[in-house]
């Protein structure tokens, strides 16, 4: 007996279904044969839904309303039939002034004609133009996108005109680096020479008030001599990065010990830093193939810095550890640190990071651009750990020759 009860029941809903469905069948003939529907119908889900031109220009209305393009509707005498918001704040009009206003009259009178030309154009074909609106603080570059519309036989031109003053200001700041770029590397060409000759007089006077015993002279050409050191270093750091960017950079491959030059290294460094706190430890055998001087290049410099940015007194550690693969050099020092989130920058061409004290220590923010980009061609990693305050301790690993 209850079993019949459930049976009815089931029985009784499905009717009620199809005659829910039957409803929204004869609902949409009625609307096809009254006109209303001039469209498609759509199924979503189980259900068919109506999908009118109506409703198709709610959401196109709103989506041309929503869009941060301009877009403007004309007629064939170039009035302003329809115009979204963007537009209008484009203008800095108010839409009212905008809608039934002729089209060339929005337009600056420099390029007056010019609109008038591609207007006419673009009833036969569609074209593209760049101009500038007056904007509200600045000028507002745009390009006009100009297509015939027929709608309900009549023919209408839409355009839209979308915002460039991003792509501007984008093309300006890469045109601005390029042009600095040109004047470095132009820069450090042309000084490379003389500087390299004053290096090599330098030399030469020492020797010769060594020889007369001038040992005032010496030390005051050797101090010199460091400064133009220096100057040398930033200019090879230059031209490094102009044949990085350029992938000139040539590499001299072999296979050599690491370990030897970390100790030739470490001894250089040493005597020019003046530092009896350089220690190092390596062990054994530690084979790398690549390019010895651009290794060598990178370790100098990662001396360089640790020495640059902590006191003359403390200490500074080298250590060089071997895995089955690979080996890691780190050097740790405990001077002033690097702010955590600067920590990831500094590998960055110019990065230099912000503190007070920065312009006291001379640099241009590249060696650590260089080091990374020679450790990453020799399929290396380069890192760094570090806390503001509490020294830092940078690293690379470099695949071993197993060969
Ligand atoms: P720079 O020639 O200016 O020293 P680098 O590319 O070698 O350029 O270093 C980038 C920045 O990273 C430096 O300006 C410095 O602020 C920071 N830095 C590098 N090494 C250290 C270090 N050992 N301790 C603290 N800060 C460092």
């Amino acid at each position: 007996m209850d079993l019949n009860i459930n049976k009815y029941g089931e029985l009784i809903s499905q009717n009620e279904e199809l005659k829910s469905r039957l409803d929204v069948a004869l609902d949409i003939i009625r609307a096809i044969r009254n006109g209303e529907v001039d469209a498609v119908i759509v199924k979503k889900g189980d259900e068919p839904e109506l999908y009118t031109i109506k409703s198709a220009d709610h959401t196109y209305g709103i989506f041309i309303e929503k869009m941060n393009d301009g877009a403007v509707t004309l007629n064939k005498v170039g009035i302003v039939l329809y115009c979204n918001s963007s537009f209008a704040r484009m203008l800095n009009l108010p839409l009212t002034a905008v809608l039934g206003a002729l089209f060339e009259n929005l337009v600056p009178g420099e390029f007056r004609s010019l609109v008038n030309t591609i207007i006419k154009k673009a009833w036969k074909q569609d074209c593209k133009a760049e101009i500038t609106f007056t904007g509200e603080n600045k000028p507002l570059p745009v390009l006009l996108s100009l297509n015939t519309l027929e709608i309900d036989g009549g023919e209408l031109l839409s355009i839209i005109i979308s915002d460039l003053s991003f792509q501007k200001e984008a093309q300006e700041q890469k045109k601005a680096i390029e042009q600095k770029d040109e004047f470095i590397s132009i820069a450090s060409h042309e000084l490379k020479t003389p500087v390299t000759s004053i290096k090599g007089y330098i030399q030469l006077l020492r020797q010769d008030f060594l020889e007369q015993g001038n040992n005032k002279a010496d030390t005051m050409l050797a101090r010199a001599d460091a400064q133009v050191n220096k100057l040398l270093t930033l200019i090879n750091e230059l031209l490094d990065v102009k044949k990085i960017e350029t992938g000139q950079l040539q590499y001299q491959e072999e296979v050599f010990d690491f370990n030897d030059l970390v100790d030739e290294i470490t001894e250089d460094s040493a005597r020019i830093m003046n530092r009896e706190m350089l220690k190092c430890k390596h062990t054994g055998n530690c084979k790398v193939y690549g390019d010895r001087n651009k290794i060598g290049q990178v370790l100098t410099n990662l001396l360089d810095n640790a020495s640059k940015y902590s006191p003359a007194a403390s200490e500074i550690n080298i250590a060089v550890s071997v895995t089955k693969d690979k080996m890691k050099c780190t050097i740790q020092d405990f001077g002033m640190g690097i702010p955590k989130d600067q920590l990831s920058k500094v590998f960055e061409r110019f990065y230099r990071v912000s503190r007070k004290s920065e312009n006291t220590y001379s640099g241009l923010g590249l060696g650590l651009y260089i080091s990374s980009e020679i450790i990453k061609r020799h399929k290396g990693f380069i890192g760094v750990e570090s806390e503001e305050g509490n020294g830092s301790t940078f690293y690379f690993e470099l695949p071993l020759n197993l060969n």
